[in-house]
């Protein structure tokens, strides 16, 4: 009943545990993929602000340069060529107080005269209201400018030409060359890979979008957008990178303290990987969660950007995670167990007693049976004839009536004798039941000694007594008892003694034993009274 019960705990524990286990591990995933999709919103967010910004940029420069009308620029006027390194700058920003709201035009060369250069340059610081709004409200830009092909460069926020100055390296620049008419056909804005910035800002990477007068290419607009932000945006609880089609780290919130000066691609950030691993996590499918050696992958891609968010749960942090939430039912569960063997043992042990007390019952009414009767003959022995008398004393109301007959075997010694002690015990036997056989059931019979027995007549007087021991003797010397070969003729001698209260049982006996004695001594065989032989 007990093991059926503790089964039946345990199933239920198991049940639970595994049921809440699973419940758990679910939650867990599901608050990644939470975490996940939010950080793509987040990162999505940032992408296509930047996209749209680049697009307003380069719609204006188109329609700007496309239209018409021609409006002089007022810092066009401030613009200066420096002889000394044959450049012009407009770093004279600084000194009239506007370098806030302006960036840095610098250009090889001579200022331009031909109109369609200045229209450009007009175009140029044209941009500076635009990239000074668009620098306030976009965090993490680091540079935005408008670079010429013409060989000059608007730079916001402004920096000294003695810092930084336009370069024909520029133009050979990803920034700069993947907007060119052969390389980019359909002239949308691109994402540079990662690179070292040369006005020292650190690893960036730039968004930046082609501007054309009609067909004829004029250069790009640009935003440079630093890794630190990108890493800032990726902070979550669950470890994140962002990987670009040049299969670079762009952004990382694990491991990335290096990422703002060193380049890093997929194999430094996740060395312990081998390159097929590798290519199985770049080939695992979008927007769902995958495992991916012994991680959850959840991997998003974006409409405006060619890159993928990789977000990572590792198994084991999930399995312990859950295992420790799941803890509290296996206590409760060992709890109940304890407690459930422990009543079982309690009741084992109330049962065990109980059987205990009743074998010590049994054990107790045995030993008094054995205390009162004769292992022979089954008989009372002297102790249960005592016990027995008292209780036919309590009941008589007339105790003249109690008559009492002592009786021995005759020349018993000679039958051990001859036959020997086991036949001597046979004979024992079947006296003893002819003996009893004789008497009424309120009547006692005892086996008062070896060869010797004691007859308590109820309700019997004195002479009843005398005629009952005469037909019991009669009876016993006409028995043959016969055993195996051995047939055995036997008599025995009888006292009979009235019961008198006054004297007691004992003095009664002993006066029946006297007239046993007279008969033992005048011939045996033969049946005496006390009460004629001595009154
Ligand atoms: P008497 O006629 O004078 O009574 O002679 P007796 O031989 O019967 O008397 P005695 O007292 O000389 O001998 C009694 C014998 O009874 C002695 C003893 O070995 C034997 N006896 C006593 N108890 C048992 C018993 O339980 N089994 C057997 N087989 N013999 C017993
Ligand atoms: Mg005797
Ligand atoms: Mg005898």
């Amino acid at each position: 009943m007990s093991k059926i019960r503790q089964t039946f705990i345990i199933i239920i524990i198991v049940f639970t545990a595994g049921f809440y286990f699973n419940l758990k591990k679910q939650y867990s995933i599901n608050d990644f993929t939470n975490s996940a999709i939010s950080t793509e919103n987040r990162v999505n967010q940032y992408i296509k602000l930047s996209c749209d910004y680049i697009d307003i940029l380069s719609i204006y420069g188109n329609e700007y340069m496309t239209s018409n009308t021609h409006d002089t620029n007022s810092y066009l006027k401030d613009l200066n060529y420096n002889k000394s390194n044959n450049y012009y700058s407009l770093d004279s920003a600084s000194v009239k107080g506007y370098s806030n709201y302006v960036g840095n035009l610098t250009g090889k060369g001579y200022i331009p005269i031909d109109s369609e250069s200045i229209k450009e340059l007009n175009l140029a610081l044209n941009y500076n209201k635009y990239f000074y709004s668009i620098y306030k409200t976009l965090p993490g830009i680091t540079w935005i400018y408008y670079t010429s092909k013409k060989g000059f460069m608007n730079i916001y926020p402004w920096i000294s030409s003695k810092e930084f100055v336009y370069n024909d390296v520029l133009l050979e620049k990803e920034f700069f060359i993947g907007g060119l008419p052969n390389v980019n056909k359909n002239k949308s804005h691109f994402w540079t890979p990662i690179y070292n910035d040369a006005a020292g800002q650190g690893n960036m990477v730039t968004i930046s979008k082609s501007i054309y007068n009609n067909q004829n290419f004029l250069g790009v607009v640009s935003i440079d957008i630093t890794v630190n932000k990108l890493n800032y945006i990726l902070q979550s609880k669950y470890n994140a990178f962002l990987l670009n089609e040049y299969n670079q780290i762009i952004g990382s919130n694990f491991d990335n303290h290096e990422m703002e000066t060193k380049l890093l691609n997929l194999n430094d950030l996740l060395s312990e990987y081998t390159e097929s691993q590798l290519k199985a996590l770049k080939d695992l499918p979008k927007d769902k969660v995958a495992k991916w050696q012994d991680n959850y992958i959840y991997k998003l891609s974006f409409k405006d950007a060619p890159w993928a968010l990789y977000c990572i749960l590792p198994v084991d942090k999930v399995l312990i995670e859950t295992f420790i939430s799941t803890l509290p039912i296996f206590i409760i569960g060992a709890f109940l167990l304890l407690l459930s063997y422990e009543i079982y043992v309690r009741k084992k042990t109330e049962t065990n007693l109980k059987g205990l007390v009743k074998e010590l019952a049994l054990t107790q009414s045995l030993l008094h049976k054995s205390a009162s009767y004769d292992f022979l003959t089954s008989l009372l022995n002297r102790r249960g004839f005592f016990e027995k008398f008292s209780e036919l004393l309590a009941k008589t109301n007339n105790k003249e009536l109690i008559s009492i007959i002592i009786t021995d075997i005759d020349f018993f010694k000679r039958i051990n004798d001859i036959y020997g002690h086991s036949i001597g015990d046979t004979v024992l036997v079947n006296v003893a039941h002819i003996i009893k056989n004789s008497i009424n059931c309120n009547d006692i019979i005892a086996r008062w000694g070896g060869e010797e027995f004691l007859i308590v007549l109820h309700n019997t007087k004195y002479e009843e007594a005398i005629n009952k021991a005469e037909i019991l003797r009669t009876s016993i010397a006409n028995t043959i008892i016969k055993h195996k070969e051995v047939e055995i003729k036997l008599s025995m001698t009888f006292g009979v003694s009235k019961y008198d209260d006054s004297i007691g049982i004992e003095q009664c006996i002993s006066n029946a034993d006297k007239a046993l004695y007279y008969g033992k001594n005048n011939g045996r065989n033969r049946v005496d009274g006390y009460e004629d032989l001595f009154k």
